[in-house]
């Protein structure tokens, strides 16, 4: 048995026991929730107003595929009461963590693989699925019940707060989800179609009534090759998709080369695995800016 795994062992028999945590923190009282993007941060704090402190360990600007937790992050993993990331391959770097962090007896939610309801579509990789499911406010909901449920047995002494906080959230969400609805519907059919770098809109797109001809990089962290950019810039042309769109997290070469390639125009940035500077500062936020780009650019 390795060292990392009697660690964890006993971290975990050690909660089982009925024991607190060591390293457990609650600053002023509060719940320490640890999370991987700042998405899921904003969802948590909406559920979870004052009562909670929320952190997230991937910074905007940096790529949650493909991050590398620090030190740093490993001491706040072992400070949490909860931790919070989305599964489907997305964040998966954080299971190490917890292991490293001795954080193995912590309740984990996997806001993503826990989604009832949901019929995934495919990942990058063979058998595995796309994770970005928070970008269809609906399946946003169901992450923010999940949530919920979690904070309820991590602090049931707060139950009522959690509840009224989750409820008012997907009060939020649902007139978010109608505005997005009656905006995309305005786009005329044909223009539905665009290109983004990495593959983080299919909900979005089956969800809202808008095709994906293609994305720039299959797997992020990877490269296309030259065949690939070829056959994806023949797939612009023949769909004549208006517009591509560039995600502020990844460089801009690829895209700009396709836009020049194509007569298609790159257009401002989306978001999607991170929130961003102002006025991206929360999922409706990032939800409002990026359907105000899609509208502009293909309508
Ligand atoms: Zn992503």
């Amino acid at each position: 048995m390795s060292h990392r795994v009697a660690v964890a062992l006993l971290a975990a028999s050690w909660v089982l026991a009925g024991c607190a945590q060591p390293g457990a923190s609650s600053e002023g009282g509060k719940l320490a929730v640890v999370t991987t993007t700042s998405v899921f941060a904003d969802l948590i704090e909406n559920v979870g107003g004052d009562r909670v402190t929320v952190t997230a360990l991937v910074p905007h600007h940096a790529d949650v595929h493909t991050f590398q937790p620090s030190p740093a992050d490993v001491r706040a993993v072992a400070g949490a009461r909860l931790l919070v990331m989305n599964g489907l391959g997305l964040d998966d770097w954080l299971r190490d963590t917890i292991v490293n962090a001795s954080a193995a007896g912590t309740p984990l939610v996997e806001l993503g693989t826990g989604l009832q309801g949901v019929e995934l579509l495919p990942g990058e990789e063979p058998g595995t699925q796309n994770p970005h499911l928070w970008m269809a406010v609906p399946y946003a909901k169901g992450y923010v019940a999940e949530i919920e449920d979690a904070l309820v047995r991590a602090d049931p002494a707060n139950a009522d707060a959690y509840h009224q906080g989750a409820s008012a959230y997907r009060t939020r969400l649902d007139a978010l989800d109608q505005k997005i609805r009656a905006e995309i519907g305005a786009i005329r059919a044909v223009d539905r179609r665009l290109v983004t770098f990495h593959d983080a809109f299919p909900y979005f797109a089956r969800e809202y009534g808008l095709e994906i001809v293609g994305v720039a990089v299959e797997a992020p962290g990877q490269d296309p090759s030259a065949a690939e950019i070829a056959a994806l810039i023949e797939a612009i042309k023949a769909a004549h998709v208006k517009a591509i769109f560039s995600e502020e997290q990844f460089p801009t070469q690829l895209v700009d080369q396709l836009a020049a390639s194509t007569g298609a125009k790159v257009v401002a940035q989306l978001y999607d695995d991170s929130l961003g500077d102002a006025p991206v500062t929360s999922y409706e936020a990032l939800m409002t800016w990026d359907v105000d780009q899609l509208v502009r650019a293909l309508s």
